[in-house]
């Protein structure tokens, strides 16, 4: 997903130009969500890394 056809609602520009703190933000929110990470996949990954680190104390002692 691309956000070079959006237009900001405060700046009436390109998004993609980040010509004011809307258009950046919705720009590297946007790029946030294009990277295929979203809050719920974070925790789930950081229960995994719990469940992991427990399991190798089990392992250890
Ligand atoms: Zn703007």
């Amino acid at each position: 997903m691309s956000c070079e056809h959006l237009i900001c609602a405060q700046c009436a520009g390109p998004v993609a130009e980040a010509r004011c703190p809307v258009c950046r933000a919705a720009k590297s929110d946007l790029h946030h969500h294009t990277h295929g990470i979203s809050i719920p996949q974070v925790v789930l990954l950081l229960l995994l890394a719990l469940a992991v680190a427990i399991a190798v104390q089990h392992l250890a002692h």
